[in-house]
């Protein structure tokens, strides 16, 4: 019988973040990978900016852990790069390219224009579609989302219901800014190159400019449009899209 069967989602999560409440994050992330409760596991990853704390503590701990990585084949050649250099610095056996059905794009964006029209089209056609698809096999997928980051994510919990079947654990939750430079610079971890020349957050190349001195650091993402997230958020199975208001569900999410 399928885990999700057996134990209500609602009642493994709040199990799960009693168990671990005092947990560090790399405890939180080494049960995570081994608890039955949790089941399968794939940790989502763009190999942005701060991706590498992540994905190492998952080398140290179980380094065949499937890692999604979703290449929209809008990227930073930077970042296809950094991608292939961490996994073999790491020693990461799985990790898994997430692209868009061809037919999908050649249907939907033939021409790679469509982010000039419709961000939000254009992300759910290369991000969201794929990696809810890619997600379908698994119970729980590891996210870097933080406490600190604000919005909804002030009262994070290290594992929280997604849907019906599947839950996101955020080891990170309760991380500030300097613990993640200090991992980085503690294990000597590779960093992304685009960092040094002005990019704090990086995404799509079409979609993410260098940040000035002063400037939030995701102020480079979408820079003039309202857009702020990529909008990797799903509601029952579904990929959904909602802006904040009484009766809706903030699209605030975004993968490590
Ligand atoms: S970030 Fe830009 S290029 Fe990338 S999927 Fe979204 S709209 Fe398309």
């Amino acid at each position: 019988m399928p885990l999700n069967d057996r134990i209500g989602i609602e009642d493994r999560v709040t199990a799960l973040n009693a168990r671990y409440r005092h947990h560090a994050a790399t405890a939180v992330m080494e049960r995570a990978l081994r608890d039955p409760d949790v089941g399968e596991v794939a940790l989502v990853s763009s190999f942005g900016a701060e991706s590498v704390v992540l994905l190492h503590m998952v080398s140290v701990i179980a380094p065949g852990t499937p890692v999604l990585f979703i290449d929209t084949q809008m990227l930073f050649a930077e970042t296809l790069a950094y991608q292939e250099e961490v996994a073999g610095k790491l020693g990461l056996t799985n990790v898994q390219v997430i692209r868009a059905a061809e037919a999908a794009i050649t249907r939907d964006d033939p021409d790679g224009t469509l982010h000039q029209f419709s961000t939000d089209a254009c992300c759910t056609l290369r991000k969201t579609v794929p990696l809810e698809n890619a997600l379908s096999g698994y119970d729980a997928w590891i996210t870097g989302r933080k406490r600190f980051q604000g919005g909804q994510r002030a009262a994070l919990d290290f594992f929280e219901v997604e849907t019906a079947s599947r839950m996101k654990i955020n080891p990170l939750a309760h991380w500030d800014k300097q613990d993640v430079q200090d991992y980085m610079i503690e294990n000597r971890l590779p960093r992304h190159p685009l960092v040094a020349q002005g990019y704090p957050s990086i995404g799509c190349a079409p979609c993410t400019s260098p940040v000035k001195p002063g400037e939030d650091e995701r102020a480079g993402r979408w820079r003039g449009a309202a857009k702020t997230e990529c909008g990797i958020h799903f509601i029952g199975g579904k990929a959904v899209r909602v802006k904040s208001g009484a009766q809706e569900i903030e699209n605030k999410e975004k993968v490590a």
